[in-house]
């Protein structure tokens, strides 16, 4: 609104404008401006204690999804744990047990809880105890993480030493499975040939003469040749504390020294030595003890040859 003030002047009659001296205008702005200002002020101060800044408004909905943000990583941090829970303990009751090593001791495995680390820097926010919460189980996570990756190593390594070892030993048939059982492991009254009471250390089988024997098992052969009861003899050393004997051969196909692998054509079969027929004695030793052979035919029978080699045993279980 226009609002100029006017005076009649006296000299010509006329009304004319108060011009106000340039002082006084810049008093007057001085004085709205100051008024405007402390309106302003006046105004914001009241919205936004009762509404909040649209900053504020920003602030509080940014802290909200944190705090979602927060509980989805507190739910994520405890699945975590519990999946270390399990591989812990599928490690002590089912790894370790069955590779015959021993359990992780506790006092190791509690370290992975304990730990030294500082929180100084999470102290005295309001949120403080949840921080603090968190921080402590993502350490757990990372201690308990290590000893476990640790232990998997050793399993590893055991497994791959248990997984040469079996190369080694002795699990197959020393001839072709179609051939009949002879005599097993047993007190003879009377042997065949000596005709005296006589224990039986191994496993015969009734096989045509020439027929191929296979080295049961990975090892060095440390015997080749002539041996007074066994006639043509080879003894296989297969590492671990065994060894395996083939008798009566008729041909000897490798010499002292050789490495073999299992399944390698090591002779043939005959009936030479202490022999009544053509048949391979098959032997097998654990650091000097007699094993009972059958026990040791691992991975190439069928069933039915399995359900047999069972009944054999059980038949035999007394003189093991
Ligand atoms: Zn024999």
């Amino acid at each position: 609104m226009f609002n100029h003030k006017y005076f009649l002047d006296l000299t010509d009659l006329q009304y004319k404008k108060v011009r106000l001296p340039w002082k006084s205008k810049l008093s007057r702005f001085a004085l709205w401006s100051v008024a405007a200002v402390v309106l302003t002020i006046i105004y914001s101060w009241v919205l936004n204690g009762t509404f909040g800044s649209p900053k504020e408004k920003e602030l509080s909905q940014e802290i909200e999804n944190l705090k979602l943000k927060y509980s989805i990583m507190g739910m994520k941090i405890d699945n975590a744990l519990n999946t270390l829970d399990d591989l812990e303990l599928s490690d002590g009751n089912r790894y370790r047990p069955v590779l015959d090593m021993d359990s992780i001791p506790v006092s190791i495995r509690n370290m992975g809880t304990g730990g030294v680390e500082r929180y100084e820097d999470l102290v005295g926010y309001s949120n403080s105890g949840l921080m603090l919460t968190y921080r402590k189980k993502v350490v757990e996570i990372k201690n308990r993480a290590t000893i476990q990756f640790e232990s998997f190593r050793a399993i590893e390594e055991k497994k791959n030493e248990w997984k040469r070892e079996m190369e080694y030993l002795p699990m197959i048939s020393p001839v072709n499975i179609i051939y009949r059982l002879g005599d097993g492991m047993k007190f003879r009254d009377k042997h065949p040939v000596l005709g005296t009471p006589q224990w039986h250390h191994g496993q015969d089988f009734s096989t045509p003469y020439g027929t191929n024997v296979y080295a049961t098992g990975s090892g060095k052969v440390i015997e080749a040749g002539w041996n007074s009861g066994f006639g043509n003899c080879i003894v296989i050393d297969h590492g671990y504390g065994y060894r395996s004997t083939y008798g009566h051969l008729s041909n000897i196909k490798v010499t002292t020294g050789l490495n073999v692998k299992r399944g390698d054509l090591i002779g043939l079969s005959g009936n030479t030595g202490t022999s009544t027929g053509p048949h391979l004695h098959y032997q097998i030793d654990l650091y000097g003890q007699h094993k009972n052979p059958l026990y040791y035919f691992n991975d190439d029978l069928t069933e039915d040859e399995y359900f047999d080699m069972i009944q054999t045993l059980t038949a035999q279980s007394k003189f093991r």
